[in-house]
């Protein structure tokens, strides 16, 4: 094998594995090399769905960038084949009218044109019957919304990408990354590579491939939680064209987020409120404290009676701005990194993966990344 690339994309699961399809494309010798073989179970793009949606409460300026999205996961299921997407609705639920999600799904929705509609508490219990707000929940419902199969999603990149004669490596860990003027060096635990360009998308172990740069991301683990409905009558209102997939601000700053049953039961989990831990020694292990507390949630806002089924556990790579990082390393234009996580960056992948190639090929971007710059957490 020739160790001489045009560009090398370290880290192949959400954004690393869109990047290299993109990059495929064009004609260039192109490398994606991850620790696993991806997808696995041990970064963040795991546990068989992931929301997408366009009354994005985060804010406003993400809502071009999640209509550039769709278009690209239509055309990645034209070309593979592949469901990857399915539209359920989404439902995004407040304690009260002032609720933080609940106003900033609206103003994008409003600023953007998204259609959506504002439902009050005996609306929601009408038209929802699985869902038991209380008398002053209030809610946003979005028909665009719906479900994304993340290992369905990276397994279509990279099989695609390789069909486009993308070299991919697998089960090797980039131990260090040597860059000069004019050529960037990958050292592995197997053997080392050349590259003019570098797209570093490692997730949860971005600081310890660029550790001179002092990001101040933080890893934060994450369980999610399925739980079985054990009344068949229930049943009917838990499937996927009854439920949406939901996000719930059930008391000031704190979110649950699921989705309908997809053969296993209701997925639940909490939104950050994970114990940090490096991405090394992340654990399986769920604590039966862990289930009680989710449990006890399903039991106050559901109409399900329901079983423990299963748990699984993944990490949030977060920034203090809970913003995506998407830039230059600063003493390198050669390097692109990309972070797009704080535990909403999956739905992006397949329009972050098209930045990433443009940004490493000299296209002109069709989205302004200037909010995602490094320099914002620069010390002026
Ligand atoms: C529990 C959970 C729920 C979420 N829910 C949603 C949701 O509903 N909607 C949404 O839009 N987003 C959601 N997100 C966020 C989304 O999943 C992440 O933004 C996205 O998965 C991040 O992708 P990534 O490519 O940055 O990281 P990853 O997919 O983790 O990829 C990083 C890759 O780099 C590889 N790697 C790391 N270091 C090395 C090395 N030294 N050498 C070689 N390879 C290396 C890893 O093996 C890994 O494959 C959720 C995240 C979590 C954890």
């Amino acid at each position: 094998m020739n160790k001489n690339f045009d560009v090398i994309v370290l880290g192949l699961g959400a954004h690393g594995s869109s990047a290299i399809f993109h990059l495929s494309k064009n004609n260039l010798k192109v490398c994606g090399i991850d620790r696993f073989t991806p997808p696995h179970v041990f970064g963040s793009s795991h546990g068989q769905s992931r929301i997408i949606r366009q009354a994005y409460h985060e804010s406003p300026m993400y809502v071009p960038l999640v209509k550039k999205a769709y278009k690209l996961w239509d055309e990645l299921e034209q070309i593979s084949g592949k469901q990857l997407l399915l539209k359920t609705s989404g439902i995004i639920l407040g304690d009260n009218a002032g609720a933080m999600i609940v106003k900033g799904a609206i103003l994008s929705a409003e600023t953007h044109n998204v259609p959506y509609e504002y439902l009050h508490s005996n609306e929601i219990k009408e038209r929802f019957p699985a869902l038991k707000p209380t008398e002053d929940t209030v809610a946003v419902v979005e028909q665009s919304a719906g479900i994304l199969f993340p290992e369905e999603c990276i397994k279509t990149n990279l099989h695609l990408a390789a069909n486009n004669g993308a070299e991919l490596l697998y089960n090797e860990v980039v131990m260090s990354i040597v860059s000069t003027n004019d050529t960037i060096e990958i050292v592995t635990d197997k053997d080392s590579y050349q590259t003019k360009k570098l797209i570093v998308s490692a997730g949860a172990w971005l600081n310890d491939l660029l550790p001179e740069l002092h990001l101040p991301v933080n890893i934060k683990r994450q369980v999610l939680f399925w739980f079985k409905n054990t009344s068949e009558e229930l049943q009917q209102f838990i499937s996927a064209d009854k439920l949406p997939i939901y996000i719930w601000e059930y008391t000031h700053g704190r979110i649950f987020y699921g989705f309908p049953d997809l053969g296993n039961g209701i997925k639940i989990a909490p939104h950050h409120e994970g114990q940090p831990l490096h991405p090394d020694l992340l654990s399986k292990e769920v604590s039966e404290e862990e289930i009680n507390q989710m449990k006890n949630i399903i039991d106050e806002y559901f109409n399900v009676n329901t079983v423990f089924n299963y748990s699984d556990v993944c990490m949030y790579t977060n920034t203090p701005d809970e913003h995506f990082i998407i830039d230059h390393h600063p003493s390198n234009n050669n390097i692109i990194i990309a972070s797009p996580c704080s535990g909403h960056g999956f739905k992006f992948s397949s329009a972050i993966g098209k930045i990433l190639s443009d940004m490493a090929t000299g296209k002109a971007l069709d989205f302004d990344i200037s909010p995602f710059s490094i320099k914002r957490f620069m010390i002026k």
